[in-house]
């Protein structure tokens, strides 16, 4: 069993604002955000990152991409629009070793990926 901070929550045994869970995915506020509104998008299968993906992920991660705009629909943004961001590795600047999406708004984002 995959002790990473994200099944931990997963598991209950770190808290997390729910916005919206199913039996695959599970989408919670980020504790730091960096937008006014910042929701993470996780499977519930651990898969470490998108270099990690195989074949039999599919259905999670088509799920998952279905269910952002649900997601955004849950906190309001939908109709505003937003961003999806995945991070993927050092460079990418991937912190927790657990494929997430962001699902960032509440505001016009800039632009500054560099
Ligand atoms: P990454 O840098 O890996 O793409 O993103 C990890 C995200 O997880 C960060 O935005 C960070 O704020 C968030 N995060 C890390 N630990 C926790 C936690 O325990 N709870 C919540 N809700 N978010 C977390
Ligand atoms: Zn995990």
């Amino acid at each position: 069993m995959e002790e990473c901070i994200f099944c931990k929550i997963i598991k209950g045994e770190i808290p997390c604002k729910k916005v919206y869970e199913d039996d695959k995915v599970l989408g919670f506020e980020d504790i730091n955000p960096k937008a006014p509104v910042h929701v993470l998008l996780i499977p519930k299968k651990h898969i470490k990152s998108l270099n990690d993906l195989c074949e039999e992920d599919s259905d999670i991660i088509s799920h998952m991409m279905l269910m952002v705009k649900k997601v955004a629909e849950k906190v309001n943004i939908r109709d505003n629009g937003y961003r999806l961001v995945v991070n993927c590795g050092k460079d990418g600047g991937q912190e927790v070793p657990h494929i997430h999406f962001h699902i960032l708004g509440g505001k016009p984002l800039s632009w500054q990926p560099a």
